[in-house]
């Protein structure tokens, strides 16, 4: 008797990226680690971007050698690291997923960011429930200035247009994908444990979009 193979249709797209604030070691790490165990597998096809900020990953700084936040200049694109990246970008096809790995000093626990265009079901509470089991969500009702939608869920509503710098996130959502997620793990828990979380919400992300 044959073997049945799974029927798969189109793989998606997903793109990822890490590494742009320098301080930020954990989600540089998540990546390879990921590529070590074979995670970026036939699932989807993988657009990975591990280290966008390379100077400020040497010398564990936010901004790059000329104190430029690399994540602060998507509209005006003056960096080279940036022009790189987006002209790279500009050659790919669009991403079904966009996933910003970042870390924040000031959080207490692990939350996210979401950019949905076309009101498409959420993998926002699928990626929590996968990160609550390994580290506190954060519980704070105003996260980086913005009200959370839920517990550790921030859905911005400003108008990008009207933004005078654009993070990369809202560079992916205007050019290249629908869905865009920023996640955050919290810099004072340790590196292992982010890393692991981390790892957890990239996974419930991904098994998201292969169910979708
Ligand atoms: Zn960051």
């Amino acid at each position: 008797m044959a073997l049945c193979k799974r029927t798969v249709g189109p793989r998606p797209r997903i793109y990822l990226s890490a590494g742009i604030h320098g301080d930020e070691p954990a989600p540089p790490q998540v990546l390879l680690e990921m590529l070590k165990t074979g995670a970026f597998d036939t699932r989807a096809n993988w657009f990975i971007c591990p280290v966008i900020n390379p100077e400020g990953l040497h010398f564990g700084t936010r901004e790059d050698t000329l104190c430029r936040d690399l994540n602060r200049d998507y509209l005006d694109r003056l960096s080279p690291e940036v022009q790189a990246h987006t002209a790279w970008l500009q050659k790919q096809p669009p991403f079904q997923l966009t996933l910003c790995l970042h870390e924040d000093w000031e959080a207490s626990g692990f939350y996210l960011y979401e950019l949905n265009r076309k009101n498409q079901p959420s993998f926002a509470p699928a990626i929590i429930s996968a990160v609550r089991p390994m580290m506190p969500i954060e519980a704070s009702s105003l996260i980086d200035g913005r009200p959370v939608d839920e517990p550790g869920i921030i859905r911005p509503v400003s108008d990008p247009l009207l933004r005078t710098n654009w993070p990369e996130a809202i560079y992916l959502c205007q050019e290249h994908t629908t869905l865009s997620y920023t996640l955050e793990t919290p810099s004072s828990f340790p590196l292992s444990e982010r890393i692991e979380a981390m790892i957890s919400a990239v996974k419930a992300a991904v098994n998201a979009v292969n169910l979708g």
